[in-house]
């Protein structure tokens, strides 16, 4: 017999669940929720609830309490910026950080910055660790340095070639230290700059900006490395 949990490619739970969600008294606030989440995978679930008083008169001129919503919970999407954790929140990050970081190259009036930053000099940087040993590869479409041709998804890509003398201490530390290796690198560009424009320090603060947006990402070896733009507005 095909069952509807079977037509509907659900298995028998999920659909059981699914008709007791449609059918229950919050459907439609449920699914504001839902819509207003972004249809986030985890939602946070919050409970309490808040008043607003008139500090005069001790009037309640607004209150507001979870208990009225569908399970007694106000869900909040969770944010995370990992597909793997959460692909509605991780999408909407990366969509936000794609405007961001388009508006600081080509302006975006609306936002504040004029359309006139797109002739300013820029360069888009990809800041990587230093080797901390050979590692599982696919070099184009010659073989990895083991004599494999890896596949895409192989689990070894990334992993040392001889854990015995890879320097994994360094990678830890690279890791570790790397939004302070971020910050140094902003500190001595800036100072690098003003040398070079024979400006002092407080000079070239006061008559030219850096501007910087960066996105931090795992390479497969597991390192860290920065995608930046560093936009220069002088005078
Ligand atoms: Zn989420
Ligand atoms: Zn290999």
């Amino acid at each position: 017999m095909t069952d509807a949990a079977t037509m509907a490619g659900l298995d028998p739970a999920t659909l059981n669940d699914l008709l007791r969600l449609a059918g229950s008294d919050g459907f439609d606030r449920i699914q504001d929720q839902i819509r207003r989440t972004g249809g986030c995978t985890d939602p946070i679930r919050l409970q309490g609830s808040t008043v607003t008083r008139d500090a005069v008169t001790g009037h309640v001129l607004h209150s507001y309490s979870t208990d009225t919503e569908p399970g007694g919970v106000l869900r909040l999407a969770c944010g995370n910026r990992r597909a793997s954790r959460c692909p509605a929140c991780a999408w909407t990050y990366a969509g936000d950080t794609y405007h961001l970081i388009r508006a600081g190259l080509v302006g975006d009036p609306a936002k504040g910055t004029p359309d006139t930053i797109r002739d300013h000099p820029r360069v888009f940087a990809t800041l990587t660790a230093p080797s901390f040993g050979p590692v599982h590869n696919r070099p184009g479409t010659r073989p990895c340095r083991c004599g494999t041709h890896h596949p895409e998804d192989a689990p070894e890509l990334g992993t040392p070639l001889d854990p015995e003398s890879y320097d994994y201490a360094g990678a830890v530390l690279w890791n570790n230290h790397a939004s302070d290796l971020w910050r140094y690198f902003t500190i001595y560009l800036r100072r690098e700059i003003a040398k070079r424009a024979g400006l002092t320090q407080k000079a070239a603060r006061e008559q030219s900006r850096v501007s910087f947006g960066k996105v931090a990402e795992y390479q497969k070896r597991g390192a860290v490395h920065f995608h930046a733009v560093i936009r220069f507005d002088g005078p």
